[in-house]
């Protein structure tokens, strides 16, 4: 499951860019900011 910028985060955790592999560690239902790359599609690498 990957995510846009603007969609809400499902659970606490790291999440990873795929398309770049910027990660950014973010709350449960936090909104994802876009990344560097502007063709962010994260998904999560460990839950916090
Ligand atoms: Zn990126």
């Amino acid at each position: 499951m990957a995510y846009q910028a603007g969609e809400e985060t499902p659970e606490a955790g790291v999440y990873r860019c795929t398309n770049c592999g910027a990660e950014i560690t973010l709350k449960a239902g936090a909104a994802f900011p876009p990344c560097e790359c502007s063709l962010e599609n994260w998904s999560i690498v460990r839950r916090t």
